[in-house]
């Protein structure tokens, strides 16, 4: 008895599975409705043996990594992002104004404490003006800012020059009511909040930016329109900003630079001094001659 049943449902499994065939054999297309462009695809011949595709060739750049630093170069301590800014807040640069009362962004007080919290929600630190704005030193075109700064400004030009790249200065020192029109020069007035918090993305609101303490450069390539793709900027950036670091100079808005006001801002620097970035890492009562302070 056993068998003989075991021996029907063979039969009939048999039988199922020939009726599927039959129906396969008289609707070939049923199973997928792309099965046209399968079977296509499966006698398509091979021409040629295969080959791998090639690599695209890079675009060359013009910059090469620097040599290693000789014996008479000074070796600087590596930054975060962070530590860049803590660096630039702690740096206690001479001749800076105490912070007073916040200045007028939109003529609405409502709106301008909605705006400064917003701010201050991002990062961005209130900013101290000049204490004695005679102390200034004008570059060019208008363009003032602190005395060391702007040596240090000019030293850093003629070494960029030296090594084949062309800086502009395009910004310096920047009192309230200038950096109140930059800000809101996109915006039409009257302001919504959501715009104002949008714009400072890309610009401090008065009282914010670091341009106040007539510390802060935005500096460019001729030629360059994009300052953070150009050769001046890989050679600024090389090494952890080297370069920028040999004349007292770190970035203001680094890539990596945490909740820190504006969205990265590879063409500007501030200006801590040569001292303030060797020192930072060191105990500040420690037997070093130059950190002993
Ligand atoms: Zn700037």
């Amino acid at each position: 008895m056993h068998t003989l049943v075991s021996t029907d449902r063979r039969l009939a499994w048999a039988a199922a599975a020939l009726a599927f065939a039959v129906g396969a054999l008289a609707f070939p297309n049923a199973a997928s409705a792309n099965s046209i462009d399968e079977q296509w695809h499966v006698t398509d011949p091979i021409i040629g043996l295969w080959e791998p595709p090639r690599p695209i060739p890079e675009p060359k750049s013009r910059w090469q990594e620097p040599q290693p630093a000789g014996l008479d170069s000074l070796s600087f301590p590596h930054f975060t992002g962070t530590e860049f800014n803590r660096l630039f807040n702690t740096a206690g640069l001479p001749n800076l104004s105490s912070i007073t009362d916040p200045p007028s962004i939109t003529d609405s007080e409502e709106m301008d404490q909605a705006v400064r919290i917003r701010a201050e929600d991002r990062g961005y630190l209130r900013r101290p003006l000049p204490h004695d704005y005679s102390l200034l030193r004008f570059i060019d075109s208008g363009l003032a800012l602190q005395r060391p700064a702007a040596e240090a400004w000019l030293a850093l030009a003629e070494d960029a020059a030296e090594h084949g790249f062309e800086l502009e200065l395009n910004s310096a020192y920047r009192g309230h009511r200038y950096q109140r029109e930059v800000y809101l020069r996109p915006l039409d007035s009257p302001y919504e909040i959501d715009d104002l918090a949008e714009r400072m993305k890309m610009s401090a609101p008065p009282g914010y930016s670091k341009h106040h303490t007539g510390y802060a450069i935005d500096i460019g390539q001729a030629g360059y329109n994009r300052f953070g793709s150009s050769p001046a900027y890989a050679w600024l950036a090389a090494d952890n900003f080297a370069n920028a670091k040999r004349h007292g100079w770190i970035p203001s808005y680094p890539p990596d630079g945490g909740r820190q006001g504006p969205v990265p801002e590879p063409w500007e620097f501030t200006y801590v001094g040569v001292e303030a970035i060797l020192c930072f890492h060191q105990p500040p009562a420690g037997d070093d001659p130059l950190c002993n302070s």
